[in-house]
């Protein structure tokens, strides 16, 4: 081992970067080393013929705007990044479309959403204002008490936050509701979280539209990957050293101690901290030698489960995104108001069922995404790594094309025009999100956020064993947002460590 860094970062995910950023910042000697040959992790985009497909961001959270700042704008500008970017508010918070030509626009502000949900749904007036009443009170209280951290938070200082935090969305929607479809459309951003509402906390759906509502949803002049090479850049600025292509096949702990690394080529590398952007499953199964990660630790990693990963397909097409009828950024797809566990069974399937899907049309709000005359879609939906598998390598291609023409149809369903003009398609299967994440069975989100381990009960960014931190969605919350929050905290664990030291 011949230089000895102050921090080894291992990937460059958004948790990776921030952290490698931050350290820096404060005048450490970092190095960061990341398997895959570009920054990002699922922050990333690729080419093909005249596109460059956007891989994961559909609508960037708590961002907010120059006047009035949202914690992730405060954050990237505290990391000196801000000025590198050029971010774009998207007009729509969403819209659902269905087969039959149901479409139901909604605008960003809430007096708009609701007033659009109480035209289309005039029997449910009262219970969509006590929805959205509801879903408010519950991130204010929320943030209060947990993410500013009142000490003096109590049951009847925060009855809201009491009464919900362990209720599922599908409680909640179920109380308040009584139309099948209205709790449909409303309850659709469990997409993004990897968990449909009979499984997934109502604290995520009130926390999503309060974030994207109050703080709007952005997307960026070239994508997310523009962000990732912004962080990097500004890291390398900062002193950091990157290397590309550098898997880490190991972290050496000693004496219950972080010592450094090994590469994947045989390197071995010092450093008394690590941070990993690994999942912690890889982390502690695969990098950390057996017998030295705690049993306690292994055990609490034992009782969660992995989230889903994602079937994607990227399309070109060779016109306007309106000559298609596509006139809205970010469309969930829905085939029918199905609202049971059928769904959670759906996603463990191989074959593309009548489950929700995620269609982005990043043009819409950026008429210089893709080249003049054209525009990309971005289709997303969750579904399970472990089928995929199970698939024999020599029927992979095969299987993947027939899921992709069931998606295909799906959109077809909605938007007939699309298949006549696609001059790009590419598909990434969970295997593809497991080849270049490295993360078990190509989860997406990290640990599944199950009621029993909602963000009350998360892992953390801190281990048991000395030297060594989390950063990115294994350790917290998963989303753009959270992951990039998660490589800070990270850093100030370690710099709040040496300054005590
Ligand atoms: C299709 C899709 C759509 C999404 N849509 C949205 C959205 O609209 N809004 C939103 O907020 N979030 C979205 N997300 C989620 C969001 O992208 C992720 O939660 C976030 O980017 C994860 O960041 P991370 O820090 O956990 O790192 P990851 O992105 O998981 O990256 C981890 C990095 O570590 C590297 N690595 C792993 N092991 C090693 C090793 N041993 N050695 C070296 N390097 C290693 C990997 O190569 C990778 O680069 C989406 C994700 C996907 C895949």
């Amino acid at each position: 081992m011949d230089t000895k860094y102050d921090a080894i970062v291992v990937g460059a995910g958004n948790g990776g970067m921030t952290a490698s950023a931050a350290l820096t910042q404060k005048g450490l000697n970092v190095l960061l080393l990341e398997r895959h040959n570009i920054p990002g992790g699922c922050a990333t985009s690729f080419c093909r013929g005249r596109f460059e497909f956007e891989v994961a961001l559909h609508q960037l959270s708590g961002m907010g705007t120059a006047e009035q700042p949202g914690p992730l704008r405060l954050m990237l500008g505290s990391l000196g990044v801000i000025d590198d970017l050029e971010f774009v508010e998207m007009p729509d918070l969403y819209n659902v479309a269905m087969p039959g030509g149901f479409s139901l626009p909604l605008k960003t502000q809430k007096d708009e959403v609701v007033a659009t949900l109480k035209e289309r749904f005039p029997h449910e007036s009262g219970a969509i204002d006590e929805f959205f009443d509801l879903a408010y009170r519950y991130a204010n209280e929320f943030l209060a008490a947990f993410y500013f951290k009142d000490p003096e938070a109590s049951r009847e200082k925060y009855p809201t936050l009491y009464a919900y935090a362990f209720k599922t969305a599908a409680e909640v929607l179920d109380r308040i509701f009584t139309d099948p479809l209205l709790k449909a459309i409303v309850s659709v951003y469990w997409g993004y979280l990897g968990l449909p509402p009979t499984r997934l906390s109502f604290a995520y759906i009130a926390m999503l539209y309060f974030t994207y509502m109050e703080f709007k949803p952005f997307h960026l002049k070239g994508g997310s990957q523009a962000l990732s090479n912004a962080i990097v850049n500004r890291f390398m600025a900062n002193g950091g050293t990157v290397r590309y292509n550098c898997g880490v096949r190991e972290i050496i702990v000693e004496g219950g101690k972080v010592r450094g690394v090994v590469t994947e080529a045989g390197e071995r590398i010092a450093s008394d901290y690590v941070v990993s952007n690994a999942s912690q499953v890889s982390t502690y199964v695969q990098l950390i030698a057996p017998g030295i990660v705690p049993e306690e630790a292994l055990t609490e990693m034992g009782g969660r489960s992995l989230s889903p990963s994602a079937f994607v397909l990227f399309i070109g097409l060779d016109c306007e995104p309106e000559a298609v009828g596509i006139t809205e950024t970010t469309n969930f797809l829905l085939e029918n108001t199905n609202f049971t566990d059928e769904i959670f069974n759906q996603m463990r399937r191989l074959d593309i069922d009548d489950q929700l899907m995620v269609m982005s049309c990043y043009d819409l709000a950026d008429r210089d995404f893709s080249p003049p005359g054209t525009c990309q879609l971005n289709v997303v939906t969750l579904k399970y790594g472990e089928p995929w598998l199970r698939v024999p390598a020599s029927q992979y291609a095969q299987v993947k094309y027939r899921c992709a023409e069931g998606m295909l149809d799906r959109v077809k369903a909605i938007y007939p025009d699309v298949g006549s003009h696609i001059e790009e398609l590419e598909v990434a299967t969970p295997l593809t999100h497991m080849r270049y994440l490295g993360h078990p069975f190509g989860a997406i989100y990290g640990f599944e956020e199950h009621m029993k381990d909602t963000m009350f009960f998360q892992p953390g960014r801190e281990s048991p064993i000395g030297g060594l931190y989390f950063a990115g969605g294994w350790s917290g919350d998963c989303g753009f947002q959270p992951t990039l929050e998660a490589g800070m905290t990270a850093a100030k664990g370690i710099l709040k460590e040496l300054d005590a030291a």
